[in-house]
């Protein structure tokens, strides 16, 4: 056996993890101690507003993106692959869900969580820059994430979502229940009273991420996006898109800054031969 093969994890082994996460993280809603039915309750109605949300953006960034002329990597060859990545985009959400009803338990059965709507509850206006040092932290843990899935031991887990080589709107929440699980914890964050989140900046940051990984994965360019987004050091669907190509540079999820820090970008690459 190649070592390749023995430091690799086989597909069956990691899909049993896989199953293991998409089955046991909606069970952990037993341990709670009260309401259990609340629990499952709001696991439901978590799933059906994220497949309505996100899994209904992503169908209609399919929709449009494929009618494209001008995509990224020129006319398209093979399927869209639209019922994989409906398949694939539900289970991730599926996963989200299940974490998010940790939260929406708490709320639904009268305790107290971290979200407040008024900047003073919140800590004043220190929240804001504090948000956005978090969103930094929370950007770095992504794109870590995203290298440590790339290396052989774990690409098992990651192998999935580089099936849309050329991808759409249904490729960006496309990602196994592990890399799911890995991407999506900070929700759990929601549910301490005293980790405070001032529900307007959460809620614009939570859904900004959706837009902008939609947009990277919608396999062409908007000019006044991508001329938007740079400046700021976010990721762009040009950039992203050359992750899908060459699986080996770009690891940025929302800031590019850490492939600049880390060499990984595709130029960083070229300039080294
Ligand atoms: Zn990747």
């Amino acid at each position: 056996m190649s070592s390749s093969a023995t430091m690799g994890m086989s597909k069956q082994k990691a899909q049993l993890v896989e199953w293991a996460v998409v089955i046991g993280l909606p069970l952990t809603g037993l341990l709670a101690p009260d309401h259990r039915g609340t629990f499952f309750l709001a696991l439901l109605v978590g799933f059906a507003g994220l497949s309505l949300t996100v899994t209904g953006g992503g169908a209609l960034v399919t929709w449009w993106g494929e009618r494209r002329v001008g995509r990224l990597q020129g006319v398209r060859r093979g399927s869209p692959n639209v019922a994989e990545g409906l398949w694939d985009t539900s289970v991730s959400m599926w996963v989200a869900a299940s974490l998010l009803a940790w939260p929406l338990w708490r709320s639904w059965t009268g305790r107290p969580i971290g979200l407040v709507w008024s900047l003073d509850e919140a800590g004043g206006w220190i929240a804001i820059p504090q948000t956005l040092l978090g969103v930094l932290a929370i950007d770095a843990w992504l794109y870590w994430k995203h290298r440590l899935l790339h290396t052989r031991l774990l690409f098992a887990f990651h192998r999935g979502h580089h099936f849309y080589r050329d991808p759409n709107g249904l490729s960006g929440f496309a990602v196994g229940p592990v890399e799911a699980l890995l991407t999506f914890w900070p929700v759990l964050f929601v549910s301490h009273p005293k980790a405070l989140h001032w529900g307007p900046l959460y809620f614009a940051l939570v859904v900004g991420f959706i837009l902008l990984n939609l947009y990277l994965h919608c396999g062409s360019e908007i000019t006044i996006v991508e001329r938007l987004l740079r400046p700021f050091r976010l990721n762009t669907s040009v950039y992203h898109n050359r992750h899908h190509a060459n699986a080996e540079v770009n690891y940025a999820e929302a800031f590019t800054i850490w492939d600049h820090l880390c060499k990984t970008s595709e130029r960083d690459r070229a300039e080294r031969g």
